[in-house]
C-alpha cells in the first residue's frame, strides 16, 4: 500500500501546477516540499492510497510536526485541512492501515509556511541595514555639522584675534603718529626755511634736501596713518566742493612726474572728459589718487608703463590707475583692501599697510566703489567709481572751492595756520584794525608755539 498525494486546495480553490498561487511547480505527489506565502494560509492536502478493494476500511492517520500533538485520524474523505499556520517549517506526516492492519509506509512532506513580507527576514534585513545606513549617515551628517561649528568657532575666534591685533597695532600707530607729527613738523619746518636760504654749498644743500625728503616721507605715512583712523572711527567727513576734477587728477598726476623720470616708466595721463564740474572732496581725491600712484610706482620697474585714466560714463567718474608691473597673485587680491595687509616675500618697502585700506575708506567715503584687476607679472588696475550727481553729495558739508584750492607749499604749516585762521574767523574780535593786526598762536606744544613766534616774527608787529 502505498500513498499519494491527490489535490492541494487554497481557500477551496483547487492548485495545478504554475497557477498564479506559485506554490506547485510539478504535480504534488512528485514534490518534497511545498512553499505557501503569507496570502495562502488556509490549505487542504489530499491523499490516498488507492485501494479499492478495502477502501471503506483504510484507516489514514497524519500529523503536522510543529502543530499537532498527536497523530489525527481521518474521517470521511483522505484529507487534512490546517488554517492560520504561524510562519515557519513544518513536516507533514501521512500513513495508512488498511481493515487487515496491513500498513503503508509513512509519507512525507515539507510544508514552508512564508511571513507576510513586513515579517520576513528579508525584511528585517532590509529595515536593519536602513537603520545602519541612517546612523552612519546621521553620524556623517553630525560630525560633519560639529566640525563646521567647531571650524565656525575656530574662526570665529582667529577674526576676533585679527580684529583685536589690528585695534591695538591701529591704537598704537594711532598714538605713535600722533606722538611724531609734532616732533616731524618741527624739523619740517626749520629745514623748509634752511632750504630757502640762498646757500652756496651744495654738498650742505643736498644734504638738507635728503633730509626733507625722507621727513616728508616719513610724515605721509604718519599723517596717512591718523587720517585712516579718522575714517575708521568716523570722525573724518565729506567736504566737498564743485570744481574741475580732472585738474586735481591731473596736479596729483604731474607730482609723480620727476618719479616716472627718475625710474625710467612710461607714464601717461589719458582723459576723455575735459572741464569735469563735479563735488568733490579735494583731500579725499589727492588721497585717493596719490596711494594709486605711489603703489604703482612701488611695483613698477624700469622701462614699464603707469597710466592714469580719467573717465566718466552715465552715472560715474571713472579713475583708473594701470600699471604694467609685478601684479598680484589672486589669493592676495580679495585681501590688499585689509588694513596692516602687505603681501610677503616682496621687496622691502617703507608702506605701512593701511594705504590701501585707507583708499578704500575714502571711496566709499565719498560714495563710490574701488575695483582691482591683477595678473602676476602682468600688472594692475585700480579703478575708482564716484557718482557724477550732485543728489549723491546733498548731505556732505559744503565748503569753499577757491579757499579750498589754497594749499602752501609745506603742508605742515597748512595745517598749523589754518588752525590759528579759523580761530580767527570764529572769533568776533571787537578792535580789529588792518592796522594792527592780532595773531593768535595755539597749540599743546610749547615748541612749535616759539617756532612760530620766531617765524612770524620778522613779519609781523607783536
Ligand atoms: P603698502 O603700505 O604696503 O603699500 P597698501 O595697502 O598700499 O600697503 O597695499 C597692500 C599690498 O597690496 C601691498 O603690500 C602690495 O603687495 C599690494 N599692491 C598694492 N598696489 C599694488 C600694485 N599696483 N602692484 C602690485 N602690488 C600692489
Amino acid at each position: 500500500m502505498k500513498i499519494t498525494f491527490t489535490g492541494l486546495e487554497v481557500f477551496n480553490h483547487l492548485v495545478i501546477p504554475g497557477d498564479s498561487t506559485g506554490i506547485l511547480e510539478q504535480h504534488l505527489n512528485e514534490a518534497r516540499e511545498l512553499v505557501f506565502s503569507s496570502d495562502y494560509k488556509q490549505f487542504t492536502l489530499f491523499f490516498n492510497t488507492f485501494n479499492y478493494i478495502s477502501d471503506n476500511h483504510t484507516n489514514y492517520l497524519y500529523k503536522l510536526e510543529g502543530f499537532d500533538k498527536d497523530w489525527q485520524k481521518v474521517e470521511g474523505i483522505p484529507k487534512a485541512t490546517y488554517t492560520n499556520l504561524q510562519p515557519g517549517t513544518y513536516q507533514f506526516s501521512v500513513k495508512a492501515a488498511d481493515a487487515y492492519g496491513k500498513s503503508s509506509d509513512t509519507r512525507v512532506l515539507k510544508l514552508i509556511i512564508k511571513p507576510v513580507w513586513y515579517k520576513s527576514n528579508w525584511f528585517y534585513a532590509l529595515v536593519t541595514l536602513f537603520i545602519l545606513i541612517m546612523v552612519v549617515f546621521l553620524y556623517r551628517v553630525l560630525t560633519e555639522r560639529m566640525r563646521a561649528v567647531h571650524q565656525l568657532r575656530l574662526e570665529r575666534i582667529n577674526r576676533d584675534k585679527a580684529n583685536y591685533l589690528n585695534k591695538v597695532k591701529m591704537d598704537f600707530f594711532t598714538n605713535v603718529s600722533h606722538e611724531l607729527r609734532t616732533p616731524l613738523t618741527l624739523i619740517m619746518a626749520p629745514l623748509e626755511e634752511i632750504l630757502n636760504e640762498p646757500e652756496t654749498d651744495k654738498k650742505q644743500r643736498r644734504r638738507h634736501e635728503l633730509m626733507m625728503r625722507n621727513t616728508k616721507r616719513l610724515y605721509t605715512i604718519v599723517n596717512q596713518l591718523f587720517e585712516f583712523r579718522k575714517t575708521e572711527s568716523g570722525t573724518r567727513v565729506l567736504r566737498v566742493a564743485k570744481a574741475n576734477l580732472g585738474a586735481v587728477i591731473q596736479d596729483t598726476y604731474k607730482s609723480f612726474l620727476p618719479l616716472a623720470e627718475k625710474k625710467k616708466i612710461n607714464y601717461d595721463f589719458e582723459t576723455t572728459v575735459n572741464d569735469l564740474l563735479v563735488f568733490f572732496d579735494k583731500e579725499a581725491i589727492e588721497n585717493i589718487s596719490f596711494n594709486l600712484l605711489s603703489n604703482a610706482f612701488k611695483y613698477t620697474q624700469e622701462g614699464q608703463t603707469i597710466t592714469v585714466m580719467l573717465d566718466a560714463s552715465a552715472t560715474h567718474v571713472v579713475l583708473t590707475v594701470n600699471d604694467t608691473g609685478k601684479g598680484i597673485a589672486k589669493e592676495h587680491i580679495p585681501k590688499i583692501f585689509d588694513r596692516f595687509y602687505q603681501v610677503e616675500g616682496g621687496e622691502t618697502n617703507l608702506g605701512s599697510g593701511v594705504g590701501l585700506a585707507f583708499t578704500r575708506r575714502l571711496v566709499e567715503l565719498h560714495h563710490g566703489f574701488i575695483e582691482v584687476k591683477s595678473q602676476p607679472g602682468e600688472g594692475s588696475s585700480f579703478v575708482v567709481y564716484l557718482p557724477l550727481a550732485d543728489e549723491a553729495y546733498k548731505d556732505d558739508a559744503r565748503v569753499d572751492a577757491v579757499k579750498d584750492n589754497y594749499r602752501p607749499q609745506l603742508e605742515v604749516n597748512a595745517e598749523i595756520l589754518s588752525a590759528a585762521v579759523d580761530i580767527e574767523d570764529n572769533i568776533e574780535l571787537p578792535d580789529r584794525n588792518a592796522e594792527k593786526e592780532t595773531v593768535l598762536i595755539v597749540d599743546d606744544n610749547a615748541e612749535i608755539v616759539s617756532y612760530l613766534e620766531e617765524f612770524f616774527q620778522p613779519t609781523i608787529r607783536w
